[in-house]
């Protein structure tokens, strides 16, 4: 059976590109007979506010995305992690932010520096000269790895090459992002895995961590972006796309009519249900373009 899945953050209000995501995850699961779980992504206690799990919950559920299941929060979960975490290869890492930062620019879309490994190698003795507590690296090989997204196509990427070796541990004792989405979703046997493109480039660094447990890799489908007309991304900094704004101007169906049509599963972006649209719904109606979407909310 599928098992698909919603992984919101609770860092703000839905977002219009957190609803687009989340109907077509939803589309994707119930026009399969899949199960959906909602996996709320409370990890970073910086950003995460408890009130916004809440009003999670409530936007799906007007929004008429519903779930069988709910994974306990992230924030509850350290113990977990630290199991997983303690099967991997991993080494402290005692560079500042700042020196990491000084001499690079960003690698890759989602930002990602390539970690050159200067923490790798140092010697016992050189660990016990430091006086602060360490982030903690994955110690990545230099398998190259591959997979089929379902929108994008065969991606191959090198994880040493892209990024280095990648932190699963913060210096403060958070798991990181990396590690805690592979092992939930994993353990709340996730088959397929729905998100925004910008997380493409993050997969294999995942999908190498998955083959290092020993878990099975679910099927990636990436979405486009949504973005202003100049191809800019929107962000939760527009506060007018964030669903409590939108909600005082559209109707939940109003809003899905809109996402749908703009992704290019109805002719018309009059307002419609979700369940109205899952006997319809095929990804390969979905373009590879990001989606501009501001004229439809003038
Ligand atoms: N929590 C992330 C977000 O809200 C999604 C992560 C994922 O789907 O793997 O953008």
């Amino acid at each position: 059976m599928t098992v698909g899945r919603f992984a919101p953050s609770p860092s703000g209000r839905m977002h219009l590109g957190n609803v687009f995501t989340a109907l077509l995850a939803w589309l994707s699961v119930r026009s399969q007979g899949g199960k959906m779980l909602l996996r709320i992504e409370d990890l970073d206690p910086e950003r995460s506010k408890p009130e916004f799990i809440h009003a999670l919950r409530e936007d799906l559920l007007l929004l008429g995305l519903d779930w069988e299941e709910e994974m306990p929060l992230q924030s509850g979960r350290a113990e977990v992690y630290e199991t997983y975490f303690s099967k991997l290869p991993v080494y402290p890492c005692y560079c500042t932010r700042k020196e990491l930062h000084s001499a690079r620019a960003p690698h890759s879309s989602d930002g990602t520096f390539l970690y050159e490994g200067t923490c790798r190698h140092l010697s016992p003795a050189q660990r016990a000269e430091k006086s602060r507590a360490p982030s903690w690296r994955l110690a990545l090989d230099h398998r190259e790895i591959s997979f089929i997204d379902g929108i994008y196509g065969l991606q191959k990427q090198i994880p040493a090459q892209a990024c280095g070796d990648f932190i699963l541990r913060r210096a403060d004792g958070v798991y990181a992002y990396q590690l805690a989405v592979v092992v939930d979703d994993a353990l709340g046997g996730v088959t397929e895995v729905v998100r925004g493109r910008d997380l493409l480039d993050s997969t294999p660094r995942q999908i190498w961590l998955y083959e290092r447990l020993g878990f099975p890799v679910p099927k990636f489908i990436h979405v486009p972006l949504l973005v202003a007309p100049d191809g800019r991304r929107l962000s939760k900094r527009e506060a007018d796309l964030d669903l409590s704004a939108l909600l005082l101007r559209y109707s939940p169906q109003e809003l899905t009519g809109i996402l749908a049509y703009a992704a290019g599963l109805t002719d018309s972006p009059g307002p419609i249900t979700p369940q109205e649209l899952i006997h319809s719904f095929a990804w390969s109606k979905l373009p590879q373009e990001n989606i501009s979407i501001l004229e439809y909310f003038k």
